[in-house]
This record gives structure tokens, sequence and C-alpha cells, in this order.
């Protein structure tokens, strides 16, 4: 069975940490040892894993991200947000996390994020639990 969680993002740019909600999921499907894969149907956000503890991160990340690749470049696209199918590629639309003993195996300072690069939006984040 595939889980599914709603977020609403709020500024064209943003970075939400999930793990709370993943780790709710993980908790009710009772499974002790396995993975989890997170997914992103989505072309302009992504799912990352980075540090959960200094939120100055967050803002780094998306300002680095835009000066890699500035909102007013010369692209074709007729959407006009070619910056955020970029970014989204060089993020990713998945990550696999390891479970043990019922818990994901993140690190200490680690969190999962939903990267929005084109809103504000309601954005699905889907998860596939997997027991081994
Ligand atoms: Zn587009």
């Amino acid at each position: 069975m595939i889980e599914k969680i709603s977020v609403r993002t709020h500024g064209r740019e943003e970075i939400i940490d999930i793990t709370e909600n993943i780790e709710k999921i993980i908790s009710n499907s009772k499974i002790s040892s396995g993975y989890c894969i997170i997914f992103v149907p989505h072309t302009t956000a992504a799912i990352a894993i980075n540090e959960n503890a200094d939120p100055a991160v967050k803002r780094d990340v998306l300002k680095i991200l835009d000066t890699i690749i500035p909102q007013n470049g010369d692209y074709e696209h007729f959407e006009g947000n070619s910056p955020a199918h970029v970014k989204t590629i060089l993020t990713g639309n998945s990550q696999m996390i390891l479970i043990e003993n019922g818990k994901l195996k993140l690190g200490t300072w680690q969190g999962i994020y939903l990267c929005e690069y084109d809103g504000p939006r309601s954005r699905s984040v889907l998860i596939k639990i997997v027991s081994s």
C-alpha cells in the first residue's frame, strides 16, 4: 500500500521539514525492519534529506540554488518556471530511508525536506514502506 500526505506550501520557494509526518506513518505501519521510499510526484517540487537543527541551512540552500539557477535567466519554457524544473532535477524526486526497530535510521541532524520551487501549491508526498 502507498501512503500519502498532503502539504500546503506558502511561498514561491520554501523548504518544509516533513520528518514528523513520515515518522508517524512509519509508526502506524507497525513495521519493525525494512525501508521506505518517499516520492514526490511533481516536476517543481523535490525531496531531500539534510540538517534540521539550524533553520539557516534551509535558507542558504535556497539562496545558493538561486545563485546557480537564477530566476531571470534566458529560458524558453512557456510556463516561465524553468528554474523550478532545474532545481527539482538537481534535488531529486525521491529518497530511500532504512527502518530499524520501527524507526527511521536518520542521522542525529538529518531531517526530511519537501522542497517547493514553484509555490504556493498543494503538494503530495507518497510513501511506500517495505518490510524486510
Ligand atoms: Zn513548467
